[in-house]
């Protein structure tokens, strides 16, 4: 069995290691998009497949697929979608948040930082470096504070501060980080998972509003579980006959 599997997130690596560990010829793939990526066990490649054309012709070394990718990385999944006709494949997307009624929800970045900018003047910005510059025309002028793994590639509004690090994040450094910087409103999106999940509370604990932007809706017709565990059941149940039609997932 050797799997394909798309990874760049924290439910990736893990599946990785568990696979790996029960045998199973794993090959992990990255985007390249940050500089130190944290690498998994198992064979890793790096770099984009040449879209659809590309993926389907390096699927000839693999006997299935399972789509790892963040649940905002639309165009990796859509690809694999596309390009896994003749192979099983299997998407597995961490869950998002248990919405709070109290949060604003928006369908784009755009109309998130629209909505931010009705509800405050010192935004804590935590969308990802490729995001921002969507960001940009609605809150150019306001004192935002961007949090990202790695410097953007583009010019940043003077009014605005970028700090860079990578989660997990703990509470209280939430709290000094917010409440240092006097953020009034957070923007995020419905990433889920808890490695940046305790900027959310601390944005209760100081009054902030949350303006979340939604999930886009996951690829048609592609079975998917939400957890690891599942996605290893899968993996090693094609196992015997690596080629078959993958199960539906209830
Ligand atoms: P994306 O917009 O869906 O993908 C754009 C292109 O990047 C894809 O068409 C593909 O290039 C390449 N690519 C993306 N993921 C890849 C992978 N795992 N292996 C090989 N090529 C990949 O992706 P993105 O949102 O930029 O995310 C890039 C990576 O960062 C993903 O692995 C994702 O899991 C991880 N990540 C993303 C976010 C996020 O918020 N978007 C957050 C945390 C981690 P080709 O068409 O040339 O194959």
């Amino acid at each position: 069995m050797r799997l394909l599997l798309l990874g760049g997130t924290s439910e990736a690596r893990e599946l990785a290691a568990l696979l790996v560990g029960a045998g199973v010829d794993v090959t992990t793939s990255l985007a390249g998009r940050v500089a130190r990526p944290r690498l998994p066990v198992g064979k890793v490649r790096i770099g984009g497949f040449g879209g659809v054309p590309g993926l389907r012709a390096a699927l000839a070394d693999y006997d299935a697929v399972v789509d790892a990718t963040h649940p905002f990385a639309l165009g990796m999944t859509a690809n694999a979608a596309a390009a896994c006709t003749d192979l099983p494949l299997l998407r597995l997307e961490r869950p998002g948040w248990e919405p709070d009624p109290a949060w604003h929800h928006a369908d784009t970045h755009e109309e998130a930082a629209e909505l931010a900018a009705g509800l405050g003047e010192r935004p804590f910005v935590t969308v990802g470096r490729q995001e921002l510059a969507r960001l940009v025309p609605a809150l150019g002028g306001r004192a935002v504070l961007a949090r990202v793994v790695d410097v953007p590639g583009l010019e940043l509004p003077s009014a605005w501060r970028l700090v860079t690090s990578r989660g997990p994040y703990r509470l209280d450094g939430e709290l000094e980080l917010m409440a240092g910087h006097r953020a009034d409103v957070l923007v995020t999106k419905d990433s889920g998972g808890t490695y940046t999940w305790p900027k959310m509370e601390a944005a209760a604990r100081l009054g902030a509003p949350v303006v979340v932007v939604r999930r886009p809706p996951g690829p048609r017709g592609v079975p998917t579980v939400h957890d690891v565990a599942d996605a290893f059941d899968w993996v090693t149940g094609l196992g015997g006959s690596p080629r078959e039609a993958p199960r539906e997932n209830p």
